[in-house]
């Protein structure tokens, strides 16, 4: 893929680039130069209904061939994905800002998913009863639904679309991804990828696009599941639109995740493990931790002194240079947004530890830049406590008991991550029994499930019921028929019977 001057994007369909037909387009930036580098075409319904055609005629087929070789393609696709690494790793940088060594750890923690739709023979077998009654022999099975689809979020452009699309296609699905418009550029490789490791055209589909190609994808009869990953009002949208037509929906949301510091904690230990967990990849991560709650005042106290150093000598750059802690927002606007986050702030009465608006390079960079910001004193009922603030703007929020942390956390409205450091087996235990929260850490601050556990978040982080990543995957994108058969032998009576059928 050419990477100097301002492409034109196409969509993937039918195993070949295809050139939009809408004549709308998005721009796409490099975050770090605020350069426009490529436009993305946006589709019509009408070229999504296409696709979707596209899509369906190739399912069949695909559905038809065994198990085992469809994870040979994945297999293909996966040794794909690790020798084009370095290509990989410059478009997601160049259309993310992310650092590599972000972007590496994305890449490697996608490609769990594909390892684990490798194992599909294995999770898609079923279930078989001998002589269920008179000679019935009973088995369940699991099959593919047909067409399905990914909504993908900005803030990974591999890792995300790999979770939610490994196993699909591995079970047999015919997948379209509508990938996030902001970072296309990493779908369309991975689609050049999936081709080259032996995939079917029509299997695996990108339309590129907004809410146009998002509506026809959650009302067109042919998608049988969507699963969706992004900001909390759009995943609500997604759920309650995809169930009114009928499909199968998994939509993750946003989060607002906590790191609990018991008086027991090493407080040098605790604020390493939050500068990377707060502001890596600039925040831009469902399960970053937004706060930092500090059990007792004199935890607070101490916590303080040491996170105000060390948040203040985080180094905000390009990724080109080697000692960048972390990069750019997204765009213009997500930087205007954490702006106006902290003048929130400073309105609601937080006090500012440290205050990313300082930074020369804030102010002189063309690119997306905003320093790490520290708030301390935030309260519940404050916007920049109650709402998902996708960047480095972070809050300490003091409590005086556990029991007061948990009762906080679990009136939030969103509940993806947290973490707890303690050396209190006690606290630990309490603490994971009562939390509401999807994912929780104990001494982890960023506990996110490896890829062969399953991943979600409970409240208004996530509506219905799938999972991202993990064996749930296999049953999400599967539809369990049941059969019972019984092979008479020749010439034998079977009867006729008017009662419901039973055993006796
Ligand atoms: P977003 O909700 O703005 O966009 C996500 C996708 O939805 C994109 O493909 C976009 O084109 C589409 N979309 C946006 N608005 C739409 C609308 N009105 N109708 C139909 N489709 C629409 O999210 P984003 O800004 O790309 O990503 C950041 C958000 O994603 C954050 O809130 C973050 O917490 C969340 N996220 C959650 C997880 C998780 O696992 N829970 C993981 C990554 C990101």
């Amino acid at each position: 893929m050419e990477t100097t001057g301002i492409q034109t994007l196409t969509h993937f369909i039918g195993g070949q680039n295809v050139e939009g037909q809408s004549g709308r387009f998005g721009d796409v930036f490099n975050p770090t130069t605020g350069e426009v580098i490529a436009k993305v075409p946006l589709a019509t319904r009408e070229e999504t209904r296409e696709a979707i055609a596209e899509a369906q005629a190739a399912f069949p087929a695909w559905r038809d061939v065994s198990v085992a070789k469809r994870a040979q393609v994945l297999l293909n696709f996966r040794n794909l994905l690790t020798q084009h690494l370095d290509e990989l790793l410059a478009i997601i940088c160049r259309e993310s800002g992310k650092t590599i060594e972000d972007a590496k750890g994305e890449v490697t923690r996608g490609i769990e998913s594909v390892d684990l739709a490798i194992g599909a023979p294995h999770l898609v077998k079923g279930e078989y009863s001998v002589n269920v009654g008179g000679n019935i022999n009973a088995y369940s099975a699991k099959y593919p639904l047909g067409v399905v689809a990914a909504i993908s979020p900005f803030n990974f452009p591999i890792m995300v679309p790999l979770a939610q699309t490994s196993m699909a296609v591995a079970v047999g699905n015919a997948v379209i991804l509508k990938a996030s418009e902001k970072v296309p550029m990493t779908a369309l490789f991975i689609s050049e990828l999936w081709k080259k490791a032996g995939l079917p055209d029509g299997i695996w589909t990108v339309i590129n696009g907004d809410k146009d190609a998002v509506n026809e994808l959650l009302e067109h009869k042919a998608v049988k599941a969507i699963s969706f990953v992004g900001s909390t009002p759009v995943a609500k949208y997604i759920y309650e639109t995809g169930a009114k037509y009928g499909k199968r929906v998994t939509a993750l949301g946003g989060g607002k995740n906590n790191m609990v510091v018991m008086p027991d904690a090493d407080l040098e230990q605790v604020a390493e493990a939050f500068m990377g967990a707060a502001y890596g990849a600039a925040s831009q991560r469902c399960m970053a931790l937004s706060t930092i709650m500090p059990v007792g005042q004199e935890t607070a106290e101490r916590l303080v002194a040491i996170l105000k150093q060390k948040v203040a000598a985080l180094k905000v750059g390009s990724y080109e240079e080697a000692d960048t802690d972390f990069g750019p927002v997204i765009s213009a606007q997500a930087k205007e947004a954490m702006l106006a986050a902290i003048k929130k702030g400073e309105e609601e009465g937080v006090e500012i530890v440290c205050d990313g608006r300082e930074l020369p390079i804030v102010n002189e960079s063309k690119g997306f830049f905003i320093g790490p910001t520290l708030f301390d004193h935030v309260k519940p009922g404050m916007d920049v406590y109650e709402q998902e603030i996708f960047g480095p703007v972070r809050n300490i929020v003091r409590v005086e008991t556990l029991d007061e942390a948990i009762q906080l956390i679990n009136e939030h409205e969103l509940g993806n991550g947290v973490t707890i450091f303690t050396n209190d087996g006690y606290a630990s235990r309490k603490f994971t029994t009562e939390i509401d929260v999807g994912m929780v850490g104990v001494n982890v601050p960023i506990p996110i499930p490896v890829g062969y556990h399953n991943f979600a978040g409970f409240k208004d982080s996530r509506f219905g019921e799938g999972h991202m990543f993990g064996p749930d995957q296999a049953r999400f994108f599967t539809k369990t028929k049941t059969v019972s058969e019984r092979w008479p032998e020749a010439g034998s009576q079977m009867g006729s019977t008017f009662a419901f059928p039973s055993n006796d």
